[in-house]
């Protein structure tokens, strides 16, 4: 991939402009993660908020009772377990369900949770609450579901965006299948890969994190925002202890998910894969991300399914491109003359669509992979660490939480029906 714009010569007048920048980002920075005048305004509902587990083991016990629950209500529908072999820990597993229609296949609605792991809770209580009060009263002729839940267990039980082997799993799915993506060489993360990932115990003051804004705020004027956030943000396959680090092969999820992806997707016209993340965009706003389109028809589809919804198509100054995702190895597995709309959903938590806001992010997962990895110089440095870290992923705002699930709830009303069409083609 090529940077979008190469290293840039200071000028005095950059220096200036500096100085104000730093002056607007320190102020900024006091508001990043807190609920504006607009959702701080919305009343919390309980009913939603239960939804909301405090962990993965919790997470999954309540998509199991209500799996349970719906057996009789549901014929035919189906659920299962794919286990993970992990070293520490026995009992990890990614659990799905599945309702077939009742006539002939024609869409599928496919929701997976948790591929990043701290991204879990909240993707998870959006799903539980599809899977509980939603699915039962959809129509079911022609159109399937299927219910993913905790693609990556390890690191919703620990966490962690990552896996066990600090992998991003959504920079480690192959889709060329010749494993090429793990040789891919990202020359912009390795000429920061210092900065991002120093190797000392990580502390909130120490002299680093101190001047890390007024640091940060020298590489953007050197590289500029857009290139900085591609270099960091695209995924990386040199460092396997630094952030956004995509793995030297594929991880084991892979080999779990494929066989049952492949399996339900068979004799679907229409599949859309929506993949649950928290943690990039503006605060409380749902945003929808759609890959690249392959074709036109991909395209169209996306646009008819979510008219009326902003859709980030990648042309805006804030966008990244990534490689090794997980909703376009997902096309591999879809059956042939099929329409795929894949389609993140991605909540946004500490407004880093903003440049104070992509900093604080930055920094906390920088803390968070320097903590695990090098230690905290302290218990209390520790807390405070993973508490921010937590923040940034799984806000405990229940105005936001409220805002999140009923944003979600109103996407499918509105979107299930068009995608009803589009499976009968
Ligand atoms: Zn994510």
């Amino acid at each position: 991939m090529s940077r979008r714009a190469s290293a840039k010569i200071f000028r005095p007048g950059r220096i200036l402009f500096a100085g104000a920048l730093i002056t607007v980002l320190w102020s900024a920075c006091s508001s990043i993660g807190v609920d504006n005048a607009d959702l701080a305004a919305r009343s919390p509902r309980p009913d939603l908020l239960g939804y909301y587990k405090s962990g993965y083991y919790e997470s999954r016990a309540d998509f199991r009772s209500i799996a349970q629950k719906l057996r009789t209500r549901l014929p035919g529908l189906q659920c299962g377990v794919l286990k993970l072999v992990a070293a520490e820990v026995a009992d990890l597993t990614t659990d799905w369900c599945y309702l077939p229609p009742a006539g002939t296949k024609g869409d599928l609605l496919v929701i997976t949770s948790g591929l990043h792991g701290a991204e879990g809770p909240v993707g998870a209580a959006v799903q539980r609450y599809f899977m509980a009060e939603i699915l039962p009263g959809l129509d079911r002729s022609r159109s399937g579901y299927l219910l993913i839940h905790a693609v990556n267990p390890w690191g919703f039980h620990h966490f962690r965006r990552v896996t066990g082997n600090n992998v991003d799993l959504n920079r480690n799915f192959d889709a060329s299948g010749d494993n090429g993506l793990y040789h891919n060489k990202n020359q912009g993360y390795a000429d920061l890969n210092e900065f991002l990932n120093p190797s000392e115990p990580a502390s909130q003051t120490s002299y680093d994190y101190f001047f890390f804004t007024t640091r940060s705020i020298g590489k953007i004027l050197w590289h500029g925002i857009p290139a900085l956030r591609q270099a960091i943000l695209q995924g990386q396959y040199q460092y396997p202890q630094g952030i956004y680090f995509g793995g030297q092969a594929p991880e084991q999820e892979r080999a779990l998910l494929g066989p049952l992806l492949q399996g339900k997707f068979a004799g679907y016209k229409a599949i859309l894969a929506v993949d649950l993340h928290t943690g990039y965009g503006e605060r409380g706003v749902l945003h929808l991300f759609p890959n690249d389109p392959v074709n036109e028809a991909v395209r169209s589809a996306t646009a008819a399914i979510f008219a009326g919804y902003r859709i980030d198509w990648g042309s805006s100054d804030d966008f990244y491109t990534i490689t090794g995702q997980f909703t376009d190895w997902m096309l591999t597995l879809t059956p042939r003359g099929s329409l795929y709309v894949p389609m993140v959903f991605e909540y946004g938590t500490l407004d880093s669509q903003t440049t104070a806001g992509s900093i604080e992010s930055l920094k906390r997962s920088m803390l968070e992979n320097q903590g695990y990895f090098h230690g905290y110089t302290s218990a209390d440095q520790k807390q405070a660490i993973e508490s921010d870290y937590r923040e940034a992923f799984y806000p405990t705002s229940p105005h936001w939480r409220t805002q999140v699930m009923q944003d979600t709830i109103q996407v499918w009303q509105t979107v299930l029906p068009r995608l009803r069409t589009l499976g009968e083609r």
